[in-house]
């Protein structure tokens, strides 16, 4: 397990599996866009070149690019949430790579409740539309700003 992650990426911090109470067929897949580095390790990349029958140099230099000593998901426009995950699919919101996806895709959230599907909900139950989808933005700071 890893300490704790960096802003704006999506680590391995969280393993188990627990019974969930959200529901990702009814989300727009803010995950896949909320955080800036999704991380594939060496493992991830393994998978994903055998997904494609790629090679690994040919799926790194394709799929991937480096943000400092990480190796991280390679992005896409968005017309929904502004900027995705390139292996997202932009019209059903599913994962195209769902067989193949890293291993953080894998244990994400990590706990029973989603924080964006709770918003979702309760927005759905307030404006009383079940299409309804909140844009929520979420600013990372690495500590409080002394002040
Ligand atoms: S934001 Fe939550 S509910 Fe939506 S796809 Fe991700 S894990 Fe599922
Ligand atoms: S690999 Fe799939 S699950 Fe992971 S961020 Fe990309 S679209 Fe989402």
């Amino acid at each position: 397990m890893k300490a704790r992650p960096p802003p704006r990426s999506m680590t391995t911090t969280l393993k188990a599996k627990p019974r969930v109470s959200y529901d990702c067929s009814k989300c727009p897949a803010y995950c896949c866009s909320i955080y800036e580095r999704v991380e594939v390790t060496p493992r991830d990349l393994r998978r994903l070149a055998r997904h494609f029958g790629l090679t690994l140099e040919a799926a790194e230099e394709r799929f991937t690019k480096r943000y400092n000593d990480e190796r991280i998901l390679r992005r896409q426009s968005d017309p929904v949430l502004g900027r995705v995950c390139r292996f997202l699919d932009l019209t059903t919101r599913g994962c195209t790579i769902y067989e193949a996806r890293p291993e953080v895709c894998r244990d994400y959230p990590g706990r029973s409740r989603c924080g964006y599907y709770d918003v979702l909900q309760f927005e759905r139950e307030t404006q009383d539309d079940p299409d309804v989808m909140p844009l929520v933005q979420i600013t990372f700071r690495s500590r409080t700003p002394a002040g």
